[in-house]
């Protein structure tokens, strides 16, 4: 369980801080230079997961799938309980603005929140 969850927070990670789309491939040889006991198996499995709780984006050329993050968020809420991620839209998406709000150059941003997802808040 607690393995499965840095696996996710890991790959997550990397979609968030790559520049490009990877294949699995691609993210495989990244993951596997932190954990190395990780299979390529495991790493598709986590992408699509991913893509379907709408994490990270995901499209299809030549039959090879390409993973990035979501194209409308930067932001995601990691629950301390359950370790399930959620994709979260917070309206500052405007680079500009943050730009002129922090008074630097900002390329890119991602923000992560961390508490009690909706579920484990009903459940106690
Ligand atoms: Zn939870």
């Amino acid at each position: 369980m607690q393995r499965w969850t840095s696996q996710q927070s890991l790959i997550l990670e990397i979609l968030y801080d790559a520049e490009h789309f990877l294949s699995a491939e691609q993210v495989y040889d990244i993951v596997k230079q932190k954990q190395s006991n990780v299979g390529i198996a495991t790493v598709y499995r986590n992408l699509k997961k991913m893509v379907g709780q709408g994490l990270i984006g995901e499209v299809t050329l030549k039959h090879i799938s390409y993973y990035t993050r979501h194209p409308f968020s930067n932001a995601f809420f990691l629950c301390e309980k359950c370790g399930k991620m959620l994709r979260v839209e917070i309206p500052i998406t405007d680079q500009n603005y943050l730009s002129g709000e922090i008074g630097m150059s900002v390329n890119r941003w991602k923000m992560r929140f961390e508490g009690i997802c909706r579920e484990c808040e009903e459940c106690t």
